[in-house]
């Protein structure tokens, strides 16, 4: 397997970290330390939280789960308890009062906080909303445009999903390097698949394409066929969310890394989402998150271009917060929540993201 071991094993001390943040964030809340360190933290850096989200679904066990569960943010359940303690404790934005913000040369509200979903998963529609809705709360949803109506999954997902779903036995994808046995289903499965998916990513847009592309047709899994266990929303269901107060911003056309695009097609990727936003939801987006988003998704060409597009804000996926300096406009980092963390880790990330925030495997830099 060559480097593919690293990936897996750096994968298994990742998780080892997480089991001791978890631990000493529950001991933190114990002590009552929190509401502590978020007033001091408060008096020595103004910025924002925002939480990425991707997927959020009745049940987060991987088991029998055949797509890419490194996408599953948070229970029904733990989302529902995560916006209550949003409510309670902090100070829950939207991103035009954040713009106002910026406008007016005004500070953000102590313990600002923002909530972001990617790429446009029908589970946005059918859990989360129906939550933020009854807590009263705000998201913004990043959709990839290219995708919304088609009924059909993401090209990673059902990569994800093929690899899931193949009999055990020899796997060779030379595309990354890597020969190896595939073993049953379970958690080697789950490590590999999600493994492959991070080299995939660090491949160029059209070897990728091709690597889908062949497996498809050697495994007889037509993407076309299409999952009810990962599809997209629909414009339907965003204009119905966007009437109830969500907002909505661009992820891209069809999810491709921006700065691994050809000029030409890496700005169409900004300029013909924004159009489609504008012309099937009626809205002027302002806010894009950079699909995948980490350090070699996006660059100073795709930052300029995002601007001559006529976006003024953008998220990536590097782990963090940002103050409302102008440098950050741009590269805004967010916190993504991830379905391993509990209550004590999740309000010990919001209140002290420097010790606690996750980066996030799959989207690691
Ligand atoms: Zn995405």
């Amino acid at each position: 397997m060559g480097r593919m071991a690293g990936v897996v094993e750096s994968k298994q001390g990742q998780e080892a970290i997480g089991g001791h943040r978890e631990r000493v964030a529950g001991l933190s809340q114990r002590l009552g330390l929190m509401p502590l360190a978020r007033a001091l933290r408060q008096v020595l850096k103004q910025d924002v939280r925002i939480l990425a989200y991707h997927r959020v679904l009745d049940s987060v066990e991987p088991e029998g789960f055949a797509f890419d569960a490194e996408l599953i943010s948070a229970s029904a359940d733990m989302f529902r308890q995560q916006m209550a303690l949003l409510r309670r404790r902090f100070h829950p934005l939207r991103f035009s009062e954040l713009l106002d913000c910026i406008d007016a040369g005004r500070a953000v509200p102590p313990r600002s906080v923002l909530v972001t979903f990617d790429d446009g998963y029908d589970d946005n529609y059918r859990v989360a909303w129906p939550i933020l809705r009854d807590l009263d709360m705000s998201a913004m949803f990043f959709v990839s445009t290219g995708h919304i109506d088609t009924g059909l999954p993401y090209a990673y997902d059902w990569l994800a999903h093929m690899l899931c779903s193949m009999p055990a036995g020899e796997l060779s994808l030379p595309e990354i390097g890597l020969q190896t046995q595939l073993a049953g289903p379970g958690p080697s499965r789950r490590a590999l698949v999600a493994a492959v998916l991070d080299r995939a990513k660090a491949l160029d847009a059209a070897t990728q394409e091709a690597l889908i592309t062949r497996l498809e047709e050697q495994l007889a899994m037509p993407r076309e066929g299409g999952d009810d266990n990962c599809r997209p929303m629909t414009w339907e269901q965003l204009r119905q969310m966007r009437e109830s107060g969500m907002e909505v911003g661009s992820h891209g056309v069809s999810h491709r890394m921006l700065a691994k695009l050809p000029r030409a097609q890496m700005r169409a990727e900004l300029v013909d989402s924004r159009q489609a936003l504008a012309r099937e939801l009626g809205i002027q987006a302002q806010v894009l998150s950079f699909p995948v988003g980490g350090r070699d998704a996006f660059n100073d060409e795709v930052i300029e271009a995002a601007r001559d597009a006529g976006y003024r804000m953008a998220c990536s996926y590097l782990a963090g917060t940002s103050t409302l300096a102008q440098a950050h406009h741009f590269r805004m980092a967010r916190l993504p929540v991830e379905r391993q963390m509990g209550m004590a880790w999740f309000e010990a990330m919001l209140s002290v993201p420097e010790v606690f925030s996750y980066t996030s495997r799959s989207r690691k830099a």
